[in-house]
């Protein structure tokens, strides 16, 4: 499908990337279960390796399943490029990659996944990277904590865990003016829901772990280019806009203009970090992203019931949801995301720690589970388990105090789920 903008969401989620196999004509995206590639001939082969010619060397680098998911998700995001890895947190070091050396630092939102905390304020830190973490409702705490060695801005769109939404815009308009980019990991609310690009953002990152491949069976993610960003236009970004010693002196933005991104990111990203896709991981995604709309919208309706049910409970101190008409973030909500919030929110017990744990052993359908984002339900107790690496304060500015566990919720029938936390919570808390 060339002329793929002109087709609705339901369609490319289906469609995009994809055509019939030119070998078999099998319909479905075949498994090219293949390591490499045979070159047509020498030449062949060393235009592939100066990237003069587009194509399969090795499949470290490309491969035709994992292409063609590349394709899709791009396409679903609005960007020009992606490019696939091994897990989320791979693609949150890839996009990082091109825009980072050591002495440079990425402005975070407080508000992320516990894991990518504790990535961005521990581990980048032997790359010479660092971050600074800073609440992303505050913009003028987000302009004066860019300084001349910030590469990135990054958040979450719908921020996990804590019923956060970000004002995407409004972060562009930002980073806009630093001429530094915008990264959003739109994991939680997936294209579906948000698309960070028409918002503004630069750079979309996804843990493809989650709703896009849908029920739990596989890890990986990927970083998709909105194509919008100059490279050029200052020397901030030396990986894309200086020659490139790796390629005969080869200037990736020069030389690929709005591609420079992804090509960089193959290139060089994959081909050195070699946090590669496998074609049988992007088989599952790309089964599970044919029906990713209409498991968001079950998701939302599910959740917002849900949610609205929890609130009501006397065995419940309070919901976070954006969804809810309580929450601080309602109208934001409502304005950025109108389809809806997704399936992920947190709650706070009466009783604390202890009745948390009790709550996750007594639940028959959900499962007590270090995931989110599957099409059955999910609870975690946060503070025992994702977020234990960090500190009270971090786990509260986090929205995963030792009250508090998350759900992720399904596509199963509401009334079953409600029936199922009613008679777990009598147990915690009786
Ligand atoms: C799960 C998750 C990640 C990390 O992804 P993995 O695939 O587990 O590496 C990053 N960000 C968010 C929002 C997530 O939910």
């Amino acid at each position: 499908m060339t002329d793929a903008p002109t087709y609705g969401f339901d369609t490319l989620q289906i469609h995009a990337g994809a055509k019939p196999d030119p070998a078999t004509g099998a319909r479905q995206t075949p498994i090219y279960q293949s390591t490499a590639y045979v070159f047509r001939d020498a030449e062949h082969a060393a235009a592939l390796f100066n990237l003069q010619e587009v194509g399969f060397i090795y499949s470290r680098l490309t491969n035709p399943t994992v292409a063609v998911l590349q394709e899709r998700l791009a396409t679903l995001e609005g960007g020009v490029g992606a490019v696939c890895c091994s897990s989320g947190h791979a693609a949150q070091i890839m996009a990082l990659f091109p825009l980072m050396a050591p002495g440079c630092n990425v402005v975070a939102s407080t508000r992320l996944y516990g894991g990518t905390i504790t990535q961005f304020s521990q581990t980048i830190k032997r790359f010479g990277w660092s971050a600074k973490f800073v609440d992303t409702d505050d913009l003028d705490a987000v302009n004066a904590a860019i300084d001349e060695n910030t590469r990135a801005v990054f958040c979450e769109s719908i921020a996990n865990p804590g019923g956060y939404v970000t004002d995407i815009r409004a972060l562009a308009d930002i980073t806009d003016g630093a001429g530094i980019p915008l990264i959003v990991d739109n994991t939680s609310a997936t294209p579906y829901l948000c698309k960070p690009i028409d918002h503004g953002a630069t750079l979309v990152v996804h843990s493809t772990t989650k709703y896009l491949t849908g029920n739990g069976t596989v890890t990986g993610g990927c970083v998709v280019d909105s194509g919008n960003f100059d490279w050029s236009a200052n020397d901030k970004f030396p990986s894309l806009s200086a020659p490139e010693d790796a390629y005969h002196g080869l200037k990736f933005h020069e030389t690929f203009g709005p591609l420079a991104y992804t090509f960089h990111s193959i290139a060089i990203g994959l081909r050195d970090l070699g946090m590669t896709m496998n074609p049988q991981g992007a088989h599952y995604t790309l089964m599970g992203v044919e029906t990713l709309s209409l498991r968001m919208q079950k998701h939302c309706e599910n959740a917002e019931k849900i949610a609205a049910w929890l609130e009501n409970d006397s065995r419940v101190d309070y919901v976070t949801y954006a969804g809810l008409p309580s929450s601080p973030y309602y109208e934001r909500a409502q304005a950025c995301y109108p389809k809806g919030t997704g399936g992920l929110f947190t709650f706070a017990v009466k009783g604390g720690y202890e009745a948390c744990i009790k709550l996750v052993d007594a639940l028959e359908i959900f499962s007590h589970v270090a995931n989110l984002g599957d099409t059955r339900s999910l609870i975690i107790h946060s503070a025992s388990t994702t977020h234990r690496q960090l500190s009270p304060e971090q786990q509260e500015a986090a929205g995963a105090g030792p009250n508090v566990v998350r759900i992720s919720i399904g596509i199963e029938d509401a009334d079953d789920l409600i029936r199922d936390l009613d008679q777990a919570l009598a147990k915690a808390c009786g």
